[in-house]
């Protein structure tokens, strides 16, 4: 990185971070060719990265403290998804040059999501090019307790840990399609830009959801990843599924399909054994009864009366056909 000087900018921005301070579970953070991690015995490591283009995934003209909250926020939820605890993330940049202003929202918008999701920056990597930006997120679980996508059973009910669709009708603000006005289009934008990770919910969830995931590609093609993994059929019952007023208002009648389709929305989606939930109900944790689990295959929605009202349209793919984002 030439300008500021890559080890400088690193020291500015990202080492000086208050979230780069080691923590618990971080033996060595920034500043050797390798970050340690101390896990506990009987732990696993839960890893998972996700990577971000301008114009791909974000647009363009953005704001950097925006954007880091929603890059981070994105890559947490996948430890969310697991049921792991947080531990630490690294974060790949590409800069098409340094830019102090970008580089000071940015670094404050990193740290208010990783404080928030009590994550340390632990590393990274730092070069020039079109802005593209990598986090590999690090979380900690008891053997044996990750949150898979293969264990839903035939009985057990469907659950949403938040309501769908509202990132999903940000996006004719994001790409200023829309002016914003009023309380409902900034509610729709913050679910858009700052989604919070469910880490507490699936945590929770360890021992009692036979299956989970985070919705990241639209409920019901993420649903799908569920009955194909767990060889089950998921039936959404559509007059459950919650829907924010601030979705109704700026969607009117296409409220419950972007609930469906949209993207972007990170809350966790599991099934749980009916025996299970007045545990989980104990734990005061938030979430939705929106169906069930049964035999068979596919993700089906039902109406009132139990007929199939399933939308043709699935989630975003990057090479294949598709309406949102992956
Ligand atoms: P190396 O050349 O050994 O890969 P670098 O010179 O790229 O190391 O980075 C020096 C240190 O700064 C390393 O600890 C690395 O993890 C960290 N680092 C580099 N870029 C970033 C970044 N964008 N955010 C956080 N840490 C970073
Ligand atoms: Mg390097």
């Amino acid at each position: 990185m030439a300008g500021l000087g890559e080890f400088e900018l690193i020291r500015q921005y990202f080492a000086a971070a208050a979230c780069a301070t080691p923590v618990s579970g971080v033996a060595r953070g920034i500043g050797d060719d390798c970050a340690l991690l101390q896990l506990r015995p009987g732990e696993q490591l839960a890893v998972s990265t996700d990577t971000q283009v301008a114009g791909v995934h974000f647009p363009e003209h953005h704001d950097p403290f925006l954007l880091a909250q929603r890059v981070l926020a994105a890559a947490a939820s996948d430890l969310a998804a697991m049921g792991a605890a947080p531990l630490g993330f690294t974060l790949a940049l590409t800069l098409p040059n340094a830019e102090p202003a970008w580089l000071a929202g940015f670094a404050r918008g990193l740290d208010v999501m990783a404080r928030a999701c009590q994550l340390a920056l632990i590393g990274g990597d730092t070069t020039r090019g079109p802005l593209n930006i990598n986090v590999t997120v690090f979380g900690r679980l008891p053997v044996g307790q990750a949150l898979l996508r293969s264990g839903a059973r035939p009985g057990d009910l469907l659950c949403l840990g938040g309501t769908t669709g509202e990132a999903a009708a940000a996006l004719p603000l994001v790409l200023g399609e829309r002016a914003a006005s009023g309380a409902g289009d900034a509610e729709l934008l913050a679910r858009y830009w700052t989604p919070q990770p469910q880490l507490l919910l699936g945590q929770a969830l360890r021992g009692l959801a036979s299956a989970a995931l985070d919705v990241s590609d639209g409920l019901l093609a993420d649903c799908g990843h569920i009955a194909e993994q767990s060889g089950v059929a998921l039936l959404i019952e559509a007059a459950r599924l919650p829907l924010a007023a601030a979705l109704r208002e700026a969607a009117g009648a296409r409220a419950l399909h972007l609930a469906l389709t949209g993207g972007d929305d990170y809350v966790l989606a599991f099934s749980l054994p009916p025996a299970a939930l007045p545990t989980l109900q104990a734990t005061g944790q938030p979430f939705h009864l929106i169906g069930r689990v049964a035999a068979g295959s596919g993700v089906r929605v039902l109406d009132r009366d139990g007929h199939d009202i399933t939308p043709a349209a699935g989630g975003y793919q990057h090479f294949g056909g598709g309406d949102g984002q992956t």
